[in-house]
């Protein structure tokens, strides 16, 4: 019955309807002729997710939205074609895993793992030009459009790099599929990198949750449940993500499930839709309310509640459990004055929706050395109010939103091995907004995996 509702709405859509709706925060292209042959391409290319993946994350997102299930979303703010290398890789998803395994424990629910990972590329910027000493040139809008170099060359949107981004997006999910299921992921493994952790001497106040990981799994182990007979504590389902941001890219990879014949975004397996592209009424909305995968829909501070309702009925007509997840981002001091407002829409409608809490975009400043970062202590701070007021409201708060990677880079500032203002300048290379270094992300889960429990 459902699936032929879907199917009535899907008939009034069509991949490139968007084009008919004002679109923002999207390049220029000057060149009509080399777009095309980009576009052209990609629709030949395959696409990088199968929509039984992504339906298989619905269903998890489900369960999610009911209270079984946590969700971990995280990774860069944008994915470069500079910084690419498997061991960039490898570690980003060593550290999700690691700090999966410490939600675990502290939700005592299974942990659906997202990276913003293979397709993160495309940037909105709050401001279309950048001057620098007298001369204006486009804003950097990720690595998928223009380059960071502050020349004109580098700073003109460039289809091809459309397929520069496919072809980066396709190695990474190579690795990222191998890596899940070939060893790696094994739960025993993931055990000891947290152990290396606690080891240190300034994480050793988490070491009493790390030793409790540790002995539940040595019961399982003792008890005969170990990744030979378990299969799932040998492999780990991981899904990816991105803002669905360049629609002439979303379109080019937008394919028709077989099994549904419904249209699905064959670019990532989650997308989600940014703070500044969420006009209901906008080519972003468009196209993905007709593409069958999960949507993550940002909200902010200026998110009102009318917005919010048409944009759940838009996206999510059927109200499917695991389609929408909401992720609030409205700054440490602030979720109190806007999270209460938008549950209470939520409840109004009767809408069935996963609650995420993105700590990030609400908190960036610029510090007295004059880098854009994030306080690790607002960071923080964030996600125990979004957890406060979802105990109040008794509603579920269902899972948290990093920019993260497991690089030691300083770009926040804080956390045990503290980042001073001074020491921001030492390893920041993010191309955009600052990431939590790898002992930051942890030392999060920790506090979280803390949260959960109290
Ligand atoms: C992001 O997630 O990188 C981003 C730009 O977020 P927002 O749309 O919430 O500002
Ligand atoms: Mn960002």
């Amino acid at each position: 019955m459902t699936q032929e509702i879907r199917k009535t709405a899907a008939q009034s859509w069509d991949k490139a309807g968007w084009r008919a709706y004002p679109r923002v925060q999207m390049p220029d292209y000057t060149d009509p002729a080399a777009l095309q042959a980009v576009e052209a391409q990609l629709r030949r290319y395959p696409p990088l997710v199968f929509a039984g993946e992504a339906r298989r994350l619905r269903d998890r997102l489900a369960d999610v939205a009911a209270g079984r299930s946590f969700l971990l979303q995280g990774g860069d703010c944008a994915e470069s074609f500079g910084e690419f290398s498997a061991d960039n890789i490898r570690d980003t998803f060593k550290l999700l895993l690691q700090m999966a395994v410490v939600l675990t424990w502290g939700a005592q629910l299974p942990v659906v793992k997202v990276g913003r990972m293979a397709g993160q590329f495309a940037k909105p910027r709050s401001a279309a030009t950048e001057t620098v000493d007298g001369v204006e040139l486009p804003s950097y809008r990720g690595d998928i459009v223009n380059g960071f170099d502050f020349t004109p060359e580098a700073r003109t949107p460039d289809p091809n790099r459309m397929l520069a981004a496919y072809t980066q997006a396709a190695a990474s999910l190579n690795l990222l599929r191998a890596f899940s299921t070939g060893g790696y992921a094994d739960m025993h493994r993931v055990q000891n990198w947290i152990a290396d952790f606690v080891g240190g001497p300034e994480a050793a106040k988490y070491r009493d949750i790390a030793d409790r990981i540790r002995d539940a799994m040595a019961f399982m182990q003792a008890a005969g449940v170990n990744s030979d007979t378990a299969h799932q504590l040998g492999k780990v389902d991981f899904y990816t993500s991105h803002e669905a941001l360049l629609l002439e890219y979303e379109e080019a990879l937008a394919r028709t499930d077989s099994t549904t014949g419904l249209p699905v975004a064959g670019s990532g397996h989650m997308i989600w839709i940014g703070d500044r592209t969420r006009q209901p009424d906008g080519a972003h909305v468009e196209f993905c309310r007709g593409v069958q995968n999960p949507i993550g829909l940002k909200c902010g501070p200026t998110t009102t509640a009318d917005d919010l309702k048409v944009l759940m009925a838009r996206l999510n007509p059927d109200n499917e459990a695991g389609r929408l997840t909401l992720i609030a981002r409205f700054g440490a001091g602030k979720v109190g004055d806007h999270l209460p407002r938008l549950i209470r829409a939520v409840q109004e409608e009767g809408a069935n929706v996963v609650w995420s809490c993105d700590p990030m975009h609400g908190n960036t400043i610029k510090s007295a050395s004059g880098y854009k970062t994030r306080p690790f202590d607002s960071v923080l701070r964030e996600v125990r109010e979004f957890f406060a007021i979802h105990n109040v409201e008794g509603t579920i708060p269902g899972g948290v939103h990093f920019e993260m990677t497991g690089q030691d880079v300083t770009e926040c500032t804080g956390g045990v091995r503290a980042v001073t203002d001074e020491d921001l300048s030492d390893r920041y290379h993010t191309a955009c907004d600052p990431r939590l270094n790898a002992s930051q992300s942890l030392e999060l889960a920790f506090l979280v995996a803390e949260e959960l429990r109290a």
